[in-house]
């Protein structure tokens, strides 16, 4: 799919990741993942993007060429002597759970985000999944962005609650998953759980829900964007963060951020996050076209569209 560059540049930060992957299909190893890979790859769809992570002296070139293809600006993308981060995960047979086998930060461990000059005044950012004191210190770079929105992870919410508590304060919305937000908010309840988050900061708090959609929670009550019910599923891995980047990408793209938009772009990010899905890694995502997006999109309104009453 080529990117039509008309929107706001959408800047996004995360992981760029080699993934080992116990998939109820295969193991799939030293797969190319990382929250800012899949995220940046949906954004692209709509927006110009910009990329802030680390690599080691492992991770291949042609990674970075395929993003650069995409129009996608890397020069944030910092090579570290060492290993690229590594994380490995399995899924259940159902692939509705996951459980982290293991996390190698490598080349994360001593990585200190840098914002190119010309990354500083993007209007939108996306703080993807990574150590929240590393998300804090993008912010501290950043030029007054119009919209950012953050992702992250149990590995944080359970060993970096403080760093992730100022985070919280500071960015206009949350996009995490519903296991994520009852650990959080130590409460099970996801409508009680999501107003206790709401408190801490994001006004909007996004909630991902697997193949059940997402629900956004804002100062306009409660939105649903189902998830597409789909025949092959082969790889969650990424999904999320395929949410989060599409969805700022079409905030982006239509440089609005009222309640409408951030609906809208809901039933965007849930489109494109359902290719995610249909292959290992990126794949799939590297592959749609415009039209694909689109007729999926349809495919979803009409889930929602019940006859009037
Ligand atoms: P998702 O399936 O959307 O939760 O994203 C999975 C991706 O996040 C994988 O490609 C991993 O490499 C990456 N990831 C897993 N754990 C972490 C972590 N602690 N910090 C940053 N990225 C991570």
């Amino acid at each position: 799919m080529t990117s039509d560059l008309s929107g706001d540049p959408i800047l996004i930060v995360g992981s760029m990741a080699f993934d080992d992957l116990e998939l109820p299909t295969g193991a799939a190893r030293d797969v190319v993942g990382g929250s800012a890979t899949y995220a940046a790859f949906a954004a692209s769809l709509l927006a110009p993007t910009r990329v802030v992570a680390v690599v080691g002296d492992d991770f291949p070139n042609q990674v970075l060429e395929r993003l650069g293809a995409r129009g996608i600006d890397t020069s944030g993308v910092e090579r570290a002597q060492g290993k690229t981060f590594r994380w490995a995960g399995r899924y259940s047979q159902n692939l509705a759970s996951r459980t982290t086998l293991d996390t190698q930060l490598n080349v994360f461990a001593d990585f200190r985000p840098k914002l190119p000059e010309s990354y500083r005044t993007s209007p939108v950012v996306l703080l993807g999944n990574i150590h929240p004191a590393l998300q804090l210190e993008v912010l501290a770079q950043a030029k007054a962005p119009r919209f950012v929105a953050a992702d992250t992870m149990n590995f944080w919410i359970e060993g970096e609650r403080s760093a992730l508590g100022q985070v919280l304060s500071r960015i206009d919305a949350l996009v995490i998953n519903d296991e994520e937000l009852r650990q959080l908010a130590g409460e099970h309840n996801i409508a009680r759980a999501a107003r206790a988050v709401r408190a801490l900061g994001p006004k909007r708090l996004i909630v991902k829900r697997g193949e059940y959609g997402a629900m956004l929670f804002d100062d306009h009550g409660t939105f649903f964007a189902p998830a597409f019910p789909l025949e092959t599923e082969i790889d969650p891995t990424g999904a999320g963060d395929t949410f989060a980047g599409a969805l700022l990408g079409h905030l982006a793209r239509a440089r609005e951020f009222g309640h409408e938009a951030v609906r809208r772009a809901l039933m965007f990010a849930a489109a494109v996050a359902s290719f995610c899905v249909e292959d290992i890694g990126t794949r799939r995502l590297e592959q749609i076209t415009s039209d694909d997006v689109t007729r999926r999109l349809d495919a979803l309104h009409r889930l929602i569209d019940p006859p009037s009453r």
